[in-house]
């Protein structure tokens, strides 16, 4: 999708704090971070969000969801962490490339509402 930013992030074409990639997804860090540790797993085709997902995208729905302890790893949220994703717009999603807020280590008065 040609004007989307996840997009552009995802696939390196606009600079980043990327902290994991692979061929289907990427992980950078949230621009305005609402805790210590928050980034953003992102699949590296469009999906607008959870709503568009199709029988296609098991693979890379279970992948993104695999992948997640691993970046916790990473990321040093041995003591857990938040996981959360908005959808639509009464959920508050304002960035419409499906997106997966990984957050931790503690300030954990987000999301709102
Ligand atoms: P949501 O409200 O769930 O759609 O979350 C969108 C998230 O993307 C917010 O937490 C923003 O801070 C973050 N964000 C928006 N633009 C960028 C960007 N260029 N780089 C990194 N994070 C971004």
């Amino acid at each position: 999708m040609e004007d989307c930013i996840f997009c552009k992030l995802a696939k390196g074409e606009i600079p980043t704090d990327m902290v994991y990639e692979d061929d289907l997804i990427s992980v950078f860090r949230d621009a305005a971070p609402e805790a210590p540790v928050h980034v953003l797993m992102v699949p590296k085709k469009h999906v607008a969000s959870l709503n568009d997902l199709e029988d296609a995208d098991r693979e890379l729905m279970g992948h993104m969801m695999l992948k997640i302890k691993d970046i916790a790893v990473q990321e040093g949220l041995d003591n857990g962490f938040r996981t959360v994703i908005n959808t639509g717009e009464d959920g508050q999603q304002t960035v419409h490339h499906l997106h997966i807020h990984i957050l931790g280590r503690r300030k954990m008065t987000w999301p709102p509402g």
